[in-house]
């Protein structure tokens, strides 16, 4: 399953789709009703799970009408989903989450006993699949392992049950690179699809980032020792400086909390950020570099022999390549490149 919730991490999931079902994807993960459709609208055919709750429960027949596969995580919600399907004269395929431990959305084990029991009184919802989703597969492998094994019997309870045919899955990215017992019938990897690699000290995956963030020069001035930049003059030239603006700021994605502090690739240098960043530009220091207006600036990628990883722009802001990748912003116009 590719996970392509969020426009596909904001990389946009309208081109990324058909993609993914060209490279062997059996179902695409979307987190809403919404984002299902929105695929549906570009003609993306294939199996679609909705990950996340749908609410109200009468949604459950849009899912139905535009062939989205819903979750289901209480009895409540299996009772509806079955009227819904009996009413539009459908037999609708679900997949049941289940809480081991990430204490999110999802039935509890003993919950999912119950359901399974009075689930052979439904007529018009089948059991597709049953998942579960992993709090900590990237950190902590106890608590994996703890979570799997719940799992893993839960899995022996349903084929005891009688229940057929049924896709059991778990596994996110770290679970996928990492734990091989974690895959069992699909794998739900996200954000290593778009190449973020992994690493945890000891064993690493190298992946190759699929996303460049790019801008460009478009004011340039030299500046006297003793100059401010930006709002509240926090950053003042102590030499004669070059600095350079870049039409890209907070209202883009680059988190106000990299003023004086990230940096972005100039001709192949490093060009800290200087003063605040604005809501539509940011300054950086150019000085010594012969930078024109016009100049390629890379904000996430490679220029010459430097690199700028997602993770390394993240942990400027103390975040995670998620956030970063979900925080540029709609009015960063993205371009596919064959
Ligand atoms: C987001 C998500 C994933 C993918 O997680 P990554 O860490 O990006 O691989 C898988 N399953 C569920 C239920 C998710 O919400």
């Amino acid at each position: 399953m590719a996970v392509l919730k969020a426009d596909g991490y904001g990389h946009g999931a309208d081109e990324l789709a058909p993609l993914a079902v060209k490279a062997g994807a059996s179902f695409i993960g979307v987190s809403s009703l919404e984002e299902g459709l929105a695929l549906r609208a570009v003609k993306i055919k294939c199996p679609i799970l909705v990950l996340g709750s749908i609410f109200p429960l009468s949604n459950y027949a849009v899912a139905l009408n535009s062939g989205l596969t819903p979750i289901v995580a209480s009895w409540e919600a299996a009772k509806v989903l079955d009227q819904t399907a009996k009413r539009l004269k459908k037999k609708a395929p679900f997949h049941l989450k289940v809480d081991t431990g990430m204490g999110r959305i999802g039935v509890s084990l003993r919950g999912a006993q119950s359901l399974l029991d009075r689930l052979k009184k439904l007529n018009h919802v089948r059991l597709e699949g049953v998942f579960s989703h992993f709090s900590s597969a990237d950190t902590d492998p106890n608590t994996t392992f703890d979570q799997l094994k719940k799992f893993y019997n839960l899995r022996q309870v349903i084929s005891d049950m009688g229940f057929k045919d049924v896709i059991f899955h778990m596994a996110n990215s770290a679970a996928l690179l990492r734990f091989p017992e974690t895959h069992l019938n699909l794998v739900r990897p996200g954000i290593s699809l778009y190449g973020v690699s992994y690493t945890d000290g000891g064993k690493s995956v190298k992946l190759a980032p699929v996303l460049t963030w790019r801008s460009k020069v478009v004011f340039l001035k030299k500046a006297s020792i003793g100059t401010s930049i930006s709002y509240n003059r926090t950053f003042v030239t102590t030499r004669e400086s070059e600095i350079a603006t870049l039409p890209v700021g907070y209202a883009d994605g680059v988190p106000r909390s990299l003023s004086n502090k990230g940096a972005v690739l100039i001709k192949g240098h490093r060009c800290p950020i200087v003063g605040r960043v604005t809501m539509d530009q940011i300054m950086v220091d150019v000085t010594g570099l012969s930078v024109d207006v016009g100049d390629d600036v890379i904000l996430i990628g490679k220029q010459g022999d430097e690199e700028i990883t997602a993770a390394e722009f993240a942990d400027w802001a103390h975040t995670i390549a998620y956030e970063t990748f979900c925080g540029i912003s709609k009015r960063v116009p993205r371009v596919m490149v064959k």
